[in-house]
């Protein structure tokens, strides 16, 4: 996937986090009042996370980190518009970070809206037609067609975060970036790397 070290470092470290919070054995890291001090002067994520609003994935709790650790983009189903984009190049570009994980989830309500197919309304039309070229890929794989749904849509949006023109693209070319995606299990609290 890369060889910059410092990206590799940063999916450990949120790999650690994750097993510490999945076993009950967090370390709370980050969260002090020296800490808010220090970050007084500025933030330095090590990673960016685009994750689902859902209330049952907060990244800081599941990768067991703390104040200035992720930069975290969140809406529902973990689609990207060009909000999102531009969010990600600015923690790219202005504060440093390299590790851009996507994590989808199970359970994750926008995706089995989407694959139940029934009508939606307002706004929300916008997350299931985001969502549906998931479905394509996963219908034809065996298993749970949700859960496959839920898995294609991460690595979708990692592949549209990786080739965005002008700036993404053109970091990841350079593995100045890498573009992760995950899955996350809300009754394990494990996650997977896809
Ligand atoms: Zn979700």
């Amino acid at each position: 996937m890369t060889n910059n070290p410092e990206i590799g470092q940063a999916l450990q470290k949120l790999i650690e986090g994750n097993k510490r919070f999945s076993s009950s054995k967090q370390s709370h890291p980050n969260q002090s009042r020296e800490r808010r001090q220090e970050l007084v002067k500025g933030q330095k994520p090590f990673a960016i996370i685009v994750g689902c609003s859902d209330s049952r994935i907060p990244p800081e709790i599941i990768f067991d980190q703390g104040l200035g650790d992720l930069f975290v983009i969140r809406v529902a189903g973990n689609i990207v518009d060009v909000v999102a984009l531009g969010s990600i190049e600015y923690a790219v570009d202005h504060l440093g970070a390299s590790l851009i994980v996507v994590l989808g989830h199970s359970k994750c309500g926008a995706v089995t809206a989407t694959v139940q197919g029934g009508p939606v309304h307002g706004h929300v039309e916008t997350i299931v037609q985001a969502i549906k070229p998931a479905i394509d890929t996963a219908k034809n794989l065996p298993g749970d067609l949700t859960d496959n749904t839920i898995k294609a849509n991460a690595r979708l949006v990692a592949g549209q975060i990786q080739s965005s023109q002008p700036i993404l693209s053109e970091l990841a070319r350079l593995d100045k970036i890498a573009v992760v995606s995950a899955y996350y299990d809300i009754e394990s609290g494990e996650v997977h790397i896809l």
